[in-house]
C-alpha cells in the first residue's frame, strides 16, 4: 500500500472524483474515532459507508418530497386517524406499508368536502416517499389543463411517460370542476396509460353513480371506473366536515367561556 505525506490531499481528490462527499467530510473525525475506540478497519469503512448512503436516502427523500408537490403539512403527524371510521383508520394503517403500490392497485377516496381525503391521501404519499417510492400530487383541474397542454404541443405521450415515473399519481377532487368533452378524453387517456402499469389515488365528492358528470358519455364512465375499480381499495369518510367541526367546537367554547 502507498504511504505518502500527501495522503490527506490525496484521499480528499480521490472522494470527490468518486462524489463520496459525506465520506470526504467525515473521514477524519470518524477515523479519531474509531482510534479512540479501537474500532476495526472494517468497521470503520463499515460506518463511513453506511453514513454515506444514509445521507444519500435523507436526500433522496427530500428531493422526492419537494418534487411529488404534496403539501408538507399534511402529513401523517397531523392527521387525527380517530376522526375516521375505523375501518378506514386500519386501511390507512396498511396502505402507509407501500405494498399496494408494488400490486399497482389505486386508492379512491370518497366523502362530503372537508371530511379530510386531500389530507389523508397526502399524509399516505408522503409516507410512501419516505419509504422510497416516487410520488405526484396535483389537484385535477391543473392536471387536465397540463394534459391538454401537452396534446395541443404533441407532446401527451412524452407528458404520460413524465407521470408513469411515478409509482404513484394523486389527482385530487376528480369533478369537483365540470369539464368538458375534450378535457375528459385526456383524463381518460391518463387512467387508461397508468391502467396496470402504476397506481392512481384519487379523492372525489362525487360518488361513482354521477361520474357521468365528469366523463360525458356511459360507456367512457363505465370503462374509467371498471379501470379504477379493477385492482383498488376504497376509502369511505362519510363524515362531517373537520372544518365545520372545528368551528363549532370554537364556537360552543367561546360561548362557555
Ligand atoms: P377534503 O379533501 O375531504 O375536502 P381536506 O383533506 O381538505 O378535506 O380537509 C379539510 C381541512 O381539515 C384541512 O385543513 C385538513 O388538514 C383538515 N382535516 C380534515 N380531517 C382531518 C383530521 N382527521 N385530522 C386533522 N386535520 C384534518
Ligand atoms: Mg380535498
Amino acid at each position: 500500500m502507498v504511504k505518502t505525506k500527501n495522503t490527506k490531499a490525496l484521499l480528499n481528490k480521490y472522494l470527490k472524483e468518486l462524489f463520496l462527499s459525506t465520506m470526504r467530510q467525515s473521514y477524519e473525525e470518524l477515523a479519531n474515532q474509531a482510534r479512540q475506540e479501537s474500532l476495526s478497519y472494517d468497521q470503520y469503512l463499515l460506518t463511513l459507508a453506511e453514513l454515506e448512503c444514509i445521507t444519500r436516502q435523507n436526500k433522496r427523500i427530500e428531493r422526492n418530497l419537494r418534487d411529488s408537490r404534496i403539501s408538507r403539512d399534511k402529513n401523517i403527524d397531523t392527521f387525527d386517524l380517530k376522526r375516521v371510521p375505523v375501518k378506514v383508520a386500519h386501511q390507512v394503517r396498511s396502505l402507509m406499508e407501500g405494498d399496494f403500490v408494488d400490486h399497482k392497485e389505486n386508492i379512491l377516496a370518497f366523502g362530503n368536502p372537508g371530511s379530510g381525503k386531500t389530507h389523508l391521501l397526502c399524509a399516505i404519499g408522503q409516507e410512501l416517499i419516505r419509504k422510497g417510492r416516487k410520488v405526484y400530487f396535483a389537484p385535477c383541474s391543473l392536471l387536465v389543463q397540463d394534459l391538454l397542454k401537452a396534446k395541443q404541443e404533441l407532446q401527451l405521450s412524452r407528458f404520460l411517460k413524465k407521470m408513469s415515473r411515478y409509482d404513484a399519481l394523486i389527482i385530487d377532487d376528480i369533478g369537483y370542476v365540470q369539464q368538458d368533452r375534450s378535457e375528459m378524453e385526456v383524463l381518460f387517456t391518463l387512467l387508461a396509460d397508468r391502467y396496470e402499469n402504476s397506481s392512481i389515488m384519487i379523492t372525489s365528492n362525487l360518488p361513482f353513480s354521477k361520474w357521468e358528470q365528469i366523463f360525458k358519455d356511459p360507456m367512457v364512465t363505465a370503462a374509467a371506473i371498471d379501470r379504477l375499480v379493477h385492482h383498488s381499495v376504497i376509502l369511505e369518510l362519510n363524515i362531517e366536515s373537520y372544518r365545520m367541526e372545528a368551528a363549532q367546537k370554537r364556537k360552543t367554547k367561546s360561548r362557555t367561556s
